[in-house]
């Protein structure tokens, strides 16, 4: 028998058509920007928040789910969607990959007359060459992306990969603190992804959702059915995150092809669980899915693209409103001092405000998601 799903449980998203994932970044670790596009996007909707493997920013995010919740009624006054707790989900990888790497740069070996095209490249703000940030890369910004290498003329920058360590992960989801994970992978890591597997199998019945995420690459529709065997007995809900071109969704429209094409090659091998765009998104996705046919548009329909994952796209959208947030934490004597998001409604509903615009091309799909507007 088909288990009826609340339609306040984040999973009847994936059921409808309509998941909206938000992707912090699997290295993405500045703990106020975690919090604010956590903050911004759960009251707009989302259905996940995916964040680094790291304590420091789970905490950042639950903080950011928290206010949300708190701030529910007042949302719902202005017209925003009824609240709903989005999944918490954290990134692993089973071996080197982009998300889980930093840029470095010795800022001592720059020529003083180089232009630092590095530093107008960076999505992230992630490199400064004047206090009160240390010189060089910002890292706890930097997300790996990858664009400031080509253009050093000097060629000096490099980045540092790491694997992520499953053992981390255990006792998040143990305290029910994660109730998602995410795998990164490639393929042909056979051997490396059933190791990881191995380590946190124990811990999957407790978890939501497990997701996938792969580019694409010859041999891949044989490889997701070699996982799929390996961890559908353990798993509830299965997301195949289809890695189109990999933190690139800011660059500009094109990049959610690569994405929408690999999404539509996983959906026609009809393998077990659900297909979730992700690499490339941005605000042309959902009209590209909706031309092509590939959004859910009735109850009997079984095959289509569940939901999108957005990452740079989202996290460039807020990016005036973490700027000012941080213009305003340096008060007058230059002394930096922490201000959250909800401290300066001005700031908090122009997030909201903009969060919503990116999550309702999706959620619109199905279902009104703003009620006759309230503003002040
Ligand atoms: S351009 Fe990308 S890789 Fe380079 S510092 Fe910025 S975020 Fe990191
Ligand atoms: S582009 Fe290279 S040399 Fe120039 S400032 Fe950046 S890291 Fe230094």
């Amino acid at each position: 028998m088909t288990k009826l799903l609340d339609p306040s449980d984040p999973l009847h998203s994936l059921k409808a058509g309509h998941w909206f994932k938000l992707i912090c970044g699997a290295s993405f670790q500045h703990l106020p920007a975690v919090r604010t596009l956590t903050l911004a996007y759960a009251i707009a909707g989302a259905d996940c928040i995916d964040v680094a493997a790291d304590p420091a920013v789970i905490t950042a995010a639950q903080s950011g789910l928290a206010a949300a919740a708190k701030l529910a009624p007042v949302a719902r006054q202005r017209g925003f969607p009824p609240y709903k707790p989005p999944l918490l989900m954290v990134s692993l990888n089973d071996g080197e990959d982009p998300h889980f790497r930093k840029a470095e740069f010795d800022p001592q070996s720059c020529p003083p007359d180089c232009p630092r095209p590095c530093q107008s490249i960076c999505p992230a703000d992630a490199i400064a060459f004047r206090p009160p940030h240390s010189l060089g890369v910002i890292t706890e910004k930097c997300y790996g992306c990858g664009r400031c290498l080509p253009v050093c003329p000097y060629d000096i920058i490099y980045t540092s990969s790491y694997v992520s360590t499953p053992g981390a992960v255990a006792p998040l989801v143990l305290s029910g603190e994660v109730s998602a994970v995410e795998i990164h992978t490639q393929v042909g890591r056979y051997t490396e992804f059933q190791r990881l597997w191995t380590a946190i199998e124990k811990h999957a019945r407790r978890l939501k959702v497990v997701a996938v995420s792969c580019p694409d690459g010859e041999g891949i529709i044989e490889y997701l059915n070699f996982i799929s065997k390996m961890i559908l007995p353990q798993v509830g809900t299965l997301v195949w995150q289809t890695d189109g071109r990999a933190m690139s969704g800011d660059i500009g429209d094109g990049t959610t092809q690569a994405t929408v094409k690999f999404g539509q090659k996983v959906l026609a091998a009809n393998l077990p669980g659900y297909v979730q765009l992700a690499g490339g998104t941005n605000g042309y996705t959902v009209a590209k899915l909706r031309s092509l046919s590939l959004l859910k548009h009735n109850s009997g329909q079984s095959s289509y693209i569940a939901g999108i994952a957005y990452g740079s796209y989202a996290r460039k959208l807020l990016s005036p409103v973490i700027h000012a947030l941080e213009e305003r934490e340096v008060n007058q004597t230059g002394i930096r001092k922490s201000i959250y998001l909800e401290q300066e409604p001005d700031l908090l509903w122009q997030a909201v405000e903009l969060a919503s615009s990116l999550v309702s091309q999706l959620k619109s799909q199905s279902q009104p998601t703003r009620i006759s507007r309230q503003l002040p």
